[in-house]
Parts: C-alpha cells; structure tokens; sequence
C-alpha cells in the first residue's frame, strides 16, 4: 500500500499514513504524534513504497514527469494528470479542479488559498515535493 502525506492541523506535523486505494480518502486518518483526526492531504507528495505496487514504482522514475517546469501551471497540470492516470481511480474530489485550474494559467499559490481544505499542501516551492520521491 502506498504511503500518503498528511498535515496535522492540530499539530502542524506532517505524516505519512499507510493506506490501501480503498481507504483513501474515505477510512478516517489519524495523526500518529497527538492523535488528532484534523488531517489535510498533501496533494502531490503521495510517497511510494518501494516494491509494494510495481504501477506505482514507475512514479519514482525522475523522468516519468518529464519536463515539468514548475513555474508553468499548465506543465504542472500534465504532470499531474499524468499521475492522476497512474494512480486510477480514488483521485481526490479537488483533483479535477486543480488541474483545470492549472491548465487556466492559474497560479498553484491561489488555487491552494482558495481551498484550504489542501492544508498547504502544495508550498515549499510547489510542485517540489515530487522530487523527492527519489529519496528513499
Ligand atoms: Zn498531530
């Protein structure tokens, strides 16, 4: 199963939990630090487990991405759809609309203020989390 970010809003920590496709975004998750349940999804920073779902290893590629310039909303908007195609079905409800805001030329800063439920989880330079999926 894959691992996904979260941001406690309690604590401010930010978890990875281990959920099945199925759980996601449905099975209540709960922070491991205070046991708080106030958790936001980091969109974009879901972390693969090595080994566990070879679908998902490929995401792990730094060239599965390709040329993402993660200053232009609209090559953010592929790369996530890209992903979106990868990971099938259980894509949050706000996926869609981030993407076609991206695809708008929307800036990612006012696309995450406008949706708070994100809980920040697209700062930190953007998209930049995805880099780090290498980094095991
Ligand atoms: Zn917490």
């Amino acid at each position: 199963m894959p691992l996904y970010e979260f941001r406690c809003q309690n604590c401010k920590n930010r978890v990875s939990i281990r959920q099945s496709y199925a759980e996601y975004g449905v099975a209540p998750v709960t922070c491991p630090i205070c046991g708080s349940q106030k958790l936001s999804r980091l969109i974009g920073r879901v972390r693969i487990a090595k080994g566990e779902d070879r679908r998902m290893e490929d995401m792990s590629d730094p060239s599965f991405f390709g040329d993402v310039d993660e200053s232009d909303p609209k090559s953010l908007a592929r790369a996530m759809k890209k992903m979106g195609q990868e990971m099938g079905e259980d894509l949050p409800p706000e996926f869609d609309e981030i993407t076609g805001r991206l695809e708008s030329g929307e800036d990612p800063e006012s696309i995450e203020q406008s949706m708070p439920d994100l809980g920040g989880g697209m700062d930190g330079g953007g998209m930049g989390g995805m880099g780090g999926m290498d980094d095991f």
